[in-house]
């Protein structure tokens, strides 16, 4: 489902550049559950946010379902976002003045979902995380763990075939950790792809495959 083939990234910070991706070649099949490992400021997000067309990439080529992601006016990456992929950070990024139900519900307003039909499908998905009480809840009435559940359940609503987390449990403590994953691999279990980031090898382990990433580069462990 995606392949990407000697990819380059740079970026410019006044008078230097940074190389953040350096000749990246991957494939990774549809269904693959992959966890992308590395310390700080080893490329992981500028992998991902490539990935996930919401940045550009300096040259290689980058297919998505075997179309290629390059040139793309913003409305077109947008089409392909909405279509292919829900994301996941590591922040929640859920609306603050917006009620569980509604965040989830966010994606399928975009679509131009009517607004009943819209809600009892995000009730489903809320249902699905096990939040089914906290469907009326403003994220700061969450935890960290059942607000990284509804971001889930947002992400999953429009039925994407590729998930992209980045570092989904980075702010959880390490019972909450273990239920995310258990999240996602159930999904994973429903024939989704997904893509993790995480510096954490405990999180990394619960994924097929672990591709390590160090100054931009991938080193492959099979
Ligand atoms: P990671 O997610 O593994 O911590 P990043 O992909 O965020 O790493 O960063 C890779 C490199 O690119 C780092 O050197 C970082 O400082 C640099 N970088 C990331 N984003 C930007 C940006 N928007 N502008 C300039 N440099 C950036
Ligand atoms: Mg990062």
């Amino acid at each position: 489902m995606i392949r990407l083939q000697g990819i380059n990234k740079t970026y410019n910070v006044g008078q230097n550049q940074v190389h953040a991706l350096q000749d990246i070649n991957m494939q990774i099949e549809q269904g693959a559950f992959v966890a992308i490992q590395g310390s700080s400021g080893s490329g992981k997000s500028t992998l991902l946010n490539v990935l996930g067309i919401l940045d550009s990439y300096n040259s290689g080529s980058y297919y998505l379902e075997n179309k290629l992601i390059a040139g793309l006016s913003e409305h077109e990456a947008a089409r392909y976002r909405n279509r292919y992929i829900g994301f996941v950070f590591q922040s929640f990024n859920l609306l603050p003045f917006k009620t569980a139900v509604e965040n989830v519900a966010l994606p399928l307003y975009y679509q131009k979902v009517p607004r009943r039909k819209r809600n009892i499908i995000a009730h489903e998905y809320l249902d699905r995380m096990g939040l089914r009480e906290r469907a009326d809840h403003l994220p700061s009435e969450l935890s960290g763990g059942q607000a990284q559940r509804v971001a889930i359940a947002r992400a999953l609503i429009a039925k994407p075939r590729l998930i992209l987390a980045d570092e989904p449990t980075g702010a959880l403590d390490t019972a909450t950790s273990h239920q995310i994953m258990d999240v996602f691999s159930d999904i994973h279990g429903e024939g989704v792809t997904i893509i993790i980031v995480t510096h954490e090898d405990e999180v990394a382990q619960k994924a097929q495959r672990i591709v390590h990433m160090r100054d931009g580069r991938v080193l492959e462990r099979v």
